[in-house]
């Protein structure tokens, strides 16, 4: 059974071999490749891969805890390939990881729940699918950081969105816990292809809080564009993202230009939109974009509580939802800032 596994990874990958055992299975033995790597499976869908003189950098890809987001389910395949096949040398300590294999062989998003609302403990007390895999997930991390405790950590959670956006590729700075935030982790992200980003304002579930609350990780929820199906992405869009992760992964220096306001669009959270009863009315159409903006006096949403009209020009909303139940946020409006 283990050589098998191993085999099906080196002969298809990891994408196939995920797509192949959705629902999991046991560690399995190491693979030591004549590059001096060690690769291997921890479960369906989650590998590590360690040289043996590995740098000071501990990194986490990860992938599809959203199911149907196939990018960057996509990218990660193809850099654990790379890996396999020797095209990519490694120097950082890197954990790969496919998040939710059920969903995805749905072409869904979950299945019983948003997964990315279920890190940092938010699992407990749940008994399903998405929830014992956050679990499972969070326990991975957790043995991957703890064993080197003096690595510069970092974790991408790679994302594609199901609604369009006004700033093509986005990335969430989880809430850092006072924390400075930090400006290199910006200009990694400019020389990605990624210039705008929206300052976490509270903790939250995300699988990026958890890396960073956690482990004061330099985490982050990238989102890459927009949700496609496998086979269908472009992905030459992702290849600024993709050179600069393999230069992470081959502990490479990355190209940056300093921190400069200017080259970025960056967001901070103004207010949450929650839905207060069934007669909140959310005055925007079903498909408007991540980062559409208003004229003040511009009223936004209609409730008991009189609803929320823009304060002042400029103001956006990100992740509008107004099909939700009473009491949950269907929206937050976000404002221009700076570092
Ligand atoms: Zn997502």
């Amino acid at each position: 059974m283990q050589r098998t596994m191993n085999k099906f990874l080196i002969e298809k990958g990891l994408l196939e071999l995920t797509r192949a055992n959705e629902s999991g299975f046991e560690q399995q033995e190491p693979i030591k490749t004549k590059e001096n790597l060690t690769i291997q499976l921890l479960d369906t869908g989650v590998l590590v891969v360690e040289p043996d003189t590995p740098n000071d950098s501990d990194l986490i890809i990860s992938s599809g805890v959203h199911g149907n987001e196939t990018a960057p389910i996509e990218m990660v395949d193809e850099l654990v390939k790379k890996i396999i096949n020797g095209s990519l040398k490694v120097r950082a300590r890197t954990l790969f990881i496919i998040g939710n294999a059920v969903a995805m062989n749905q072409s869904e998003r979950f299945v019983i729940e948003n997964m990315n609302r279920l890190f940092n403990g938010k699992h407990q007390g749940k008994d399903h699918h998405e929830a014992e895999r956050a679990k499972k997930l969070e326990n991975y991390v957790t043995d991957f950081f703890n064993k080197r405790s003096d690595a510069r950590r970092f974790h991408y959670d790679l994302h594609t969105a199901i609604r369009g956006s006004k700033y093509k590729k986005f990335a969430i700075y989880p809430f850092p816990d006072g924390r400075d935030w930090d400006k290199h982790q910006l200009e990694f992200f400019l020389a990605s292809g990624v210039n705008t980003v929206l300052l976490g304002h509270q903790p939250s579930g995300t699988f990026s809080y958890f890396s960073s609350h956690q482990f004061s990780a330099h985490a982050f929820t990238v989102e890459l564009g927009k949700v496609k199906p496998f086979g269908e992405n472009n992905m030459q869009e992702f290849s600024a993202m993709m050179q600069n992760l393999e230069r992470l992964i081959q502990g490479e220096t990355i190209p940056t230009q300093p921190f400069n306001n200017s080259d970025f669009n960056l967001f901070q959270v103004k207010d949450e939109l929650v839905k207060q009863s069934d007669n909140f009315k959310l005055n925007i159409a079903d498909d408007v974009e991540n980062f559409t903006d208003f004229e003040e006096g511009f009223v936004l949403t209609e409730d008991i509580d009189g609803g929320y009209t823009v304060q002042k020009t400029g103001e956006a909303i990100v992740f509008p939802n107004a099909k939700i139940p009473n009491g949950q946020r269907a929206g937050l409006v976000v404002e221009k800032t700076q570092l």
